[in-house]
C-alpha cells in the first residue's frame, strides 16, 4: 500500500491536496495514493489544516505554489463555494463545494458529496432509491451536498431535519424547484414532529463527534430501510446500533468517502479509478 504523501512536491508531479480544520484524520491522502497508483497517475496528494479563519489564505497560497486544485472539508465547504470564480450547477444548489479546480482563470468548485453517496447506495449496497421515502438528518455542508444527488436518484420524499430547523428550512428552499421540476415531496420538519415510516435514513450531522445521540425514535424504520450514517469508524456505531436494534439496515460513510473522492479524481485527472476495489482496500485496512 502506498503510504500518503506529504511535503513540497516535485516540480514534475502535479499537487493536490484536502483543506480543512482538523485535517489530520483525513483518509483522502490514502485514497488518491492509491488511485494515483491503479491508473498511472503521477501526483502527489496530501493535506493541509487552514486556521478556522484563514480559509481564503490557504487557497492563495496552494495556488501560488502551483498546486492543481484541492478537496474542502469540515468546516470550509461554504466558503469554498462562495470564494470559487465559477461553480458547477450541482455545487451552486448545494451552495457549497468540496472540489476545487486551479487554473489562470480562477477557481472551479464542484460537489462531489451527492454522487458519492448515491453511488455508494445504489451500486455497492444494491439499495434502489427510486420511489424512496427519505429522512435526511442534517443541514450543513455534507445535507447540503447530497440533497441534490436525492432528488436527481428519483426518491419519492426527503424530509429535511435539522437541530436548528431554520438551517434545514433554508436548505429545502433552494432546492424546492428542482424537487417540484421531479415531482418529488421535499420539506423541513422538527424532530419532535416526525410521523410515519422511512425507507432510507440519512445521519448527515456530525452529532457524534460532540459524543451526542441524535435520540431517534423507534418508529421511523420501515422494514428493512437503510440507515446511512455519513461518518465511519467509530463516530459511525451509535447511529448503526440503534438501526440495527429497530430492524434496519446499517452502512457507514467510507463507500460515500471513496466515491466522493473518485469523482474529484476524475473531475482533476479525466480518468475513473477501480473505486470498488479501493473501498475493498479500505475496509480491510479498517477492519
Ligand atoms: P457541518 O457543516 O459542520 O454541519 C454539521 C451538522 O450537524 C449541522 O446540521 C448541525 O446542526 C449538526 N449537528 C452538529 N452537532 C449536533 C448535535 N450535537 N446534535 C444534532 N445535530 C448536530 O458539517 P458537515 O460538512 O455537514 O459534515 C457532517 C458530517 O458528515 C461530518 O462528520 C463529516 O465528516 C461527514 N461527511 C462525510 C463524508 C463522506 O464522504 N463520508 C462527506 C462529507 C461529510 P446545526 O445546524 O443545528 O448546527
Amino acid at each position: 500500500m502506498m503510504q500518503s504523501v506529504t511535503g513540497s512536491p516535485p516540480e514534475s508531479l502535479d499537487h493536490y491536496c484536502v483543506v480543512g480544520h482538523p485535517v489530520a484524520h483525513s483518509k483522502s491522502p490514502w485514497i488518491h495514493a492509491r488511485f494515483a497508483e491503479l491508473t498511472g497517475q503521477r501526483l502527489l496528494y496530501d493535506r493541509k489544516e487552514a486556521p478556522l479563519h484563514g480559509f481564503a489564505q490557504a487557497l492563495a497560497a496552494l495556488r501560488a505554489a502551483g498546486g492543481k486544485g484541492c478537496n474542502v472539508t469540515v468546516p470550509f465547504k461554504f466558503e469554498a463555494a462562495a470564494l470559487a470564480t465559477t461553480c458547477t450547477a450541482r455545487a451552486q444548489l448545494a451552495g457549497a463545494a468540496n472540489t476545487l479546480v486551479f487554473s489562470d482563470e480562477g477557481i472551479a468548485a464542484d460537489n462531489t458529496d451527492g454522487v458519492g453517496l448515491t453511488r455508494d447506495i445504489q451500486q455497492h449496497a444494491g439499495f434502489d432509491l427510486r420511489g424512496r421515502h427519505v429522512l435526511l438528518l442534517g443541514a450543513g455542508g455534507a445535507a447540503a451536498g447530497v440533497l441534490g444527488a436525492l432528488i436527481d436518484a428519483g426518491c419519492a420524499e426527503v424530509v429535511v431535519v435539522n437541530r436548528t430547523l431554520v438551517r434545514a428550512q433554508a436548505l429545502v428552499k433552494r432546492h424546492a424547484e428542482i424537487a417540484a421540476l421531479q415531482k418529488m415531496q421535499l420539506h423541513a420538519c422538527p424532530l419532535i414532529e416526525l410521523a410515519g415510516k422511512f425507507d432510507v435514513v440519512i445521519n448527515a450531522t456530525a452529532s457524534s463527534l460532540q459524543g451526542d445521540s441524535l435520540d431517534l425514535p423507534a418508529h421511523l424504520l420501515a422494514p428493512q430501510a437503510l440507515a446511512y450514517d455519513l461518518m465511519y469508524g467509530a463516530a459511525a456505531q451509535p447511529f448503526m446500533a440503534w438501526a440495527r436494534e429497530h430492524g434496519g439496515q446499517a452502512r457507514d460513510g467510507l463507500g460515500m468517502l471513496v466515491e466522493q473522492a473518485a469523482e474529484a479524481f476524475f473531475i482533476w485527472r479525466g480518468v475513473r479509478p477501480p473505486s470498488a476495489q479501493v473501498l475493498a482496500e479500505l475496509r480491510q485496512a479498517n477492519a
